[in-house]
């Protein structure tokens, strides 16, 4: 067996979700090689508090500093490639791209192409207000797979960011929150969604595929599996 590719997961953005990707990365891991291996990986843990901050202040280009700087920490610290366990913070993906020498593994293309593979291409983003409102996600997601990307109306949007950041970032899965981002998901699919993407990363702690009657293709695990394929050289193989 050749030996595993160092993870590097930037994570922390929040926990509750890098946790998920711990969790879902070992599993797959040993599901694969058997007995009790599991996946080599280095994590960078974000203070998420101080993230935050930021990120509501529009004070991106610090935010871009601390993600570079986190980026190169696991580059030095030997990881093969980089993970960053959350969508939004994708907005720097360039900029991370740019400053170190091994790859980083977008969040958006393991997701794109499981969409495309199932022959769907109408898809309804839920994220934060940044991944909803900003290009730098959805472009990606039309301009490299050729998929239509539709958004919630504006509350929806404001819903699912006040869920996302009270809640779910603390942890706290309440029902009637999935009850309102499953009607927000409704209304997606009247308009014509034919896919849903949990665009956030802590989004499949509280919604489920049970409840949906289109496909839904979370990003965490879609991402988790991606790096597991990649840590064990599965790319060209259809494991
Ligand atoms: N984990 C979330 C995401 O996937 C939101 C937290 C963050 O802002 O990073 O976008």
């Amino acid at each position: 067996m050749a030996i595993q590719q160092v993870i590097g997961m930037i994570g922390g953005l929040s926990w509750e979700s890098t946790s998920e990707y711990y969790r879902l990365i070992n599993q797959a891991v040993r599901e694969r090689l058997g007995g009790v291996h599991s996946a080599r990986i280095l994590m960078w843990s974000f203070d998420f508090g101080e993230i935050e901050k930021l990120q509501m202040a529009g004070r991106w280009d610090e935010a871009t500093g601390l993600m570079i700087d986190a980026a190169k920490r696991l580059e030095r610290g030997g990881a093969d490639f980089i993970i960053i366990c959350t969508n939004t913070m994708h907005l720097m993906a360039d900029e991370i791209v740019a400053s170190i020498s091994i790859p980083l593994l977008h969040i958006a293309d393991p997701t794109a192409i499981a969409i495309g593979a199932m022959g769907l291409k109408r898809a309804g983003l839920l994220g934060t207000a940044f991944t909803m409102e900003q290009r730098f996600y959805r472009d990606r997601l039309v301009d490299r797979f050729g998929l239509e990307v539709m958004v919630p109306e504006m509350e929806d949007r404001a819903m699912i960011q006040r869920i996302i950041y009270d809640e779910l970032v603390k942890g706290h899965v309440i029902d009637k929150s999935r009850v309102d981002i499953n009607a927000a998901i409704g209304r997606l699919i009247t308009r014509g969604a034919e896919a849903i993407i949990l665009g956030c990363t802590e989004l499949m702690m509280l919604v489920r595929q049970f409840d949906c009657t289109v496909p839904l293709f979370d990003t965490t695990t879609l991402h988790a599996m991606a790096a597991v394929k990649r840590a064990l050289d599965l790319e060209n193989t259809s494991a």
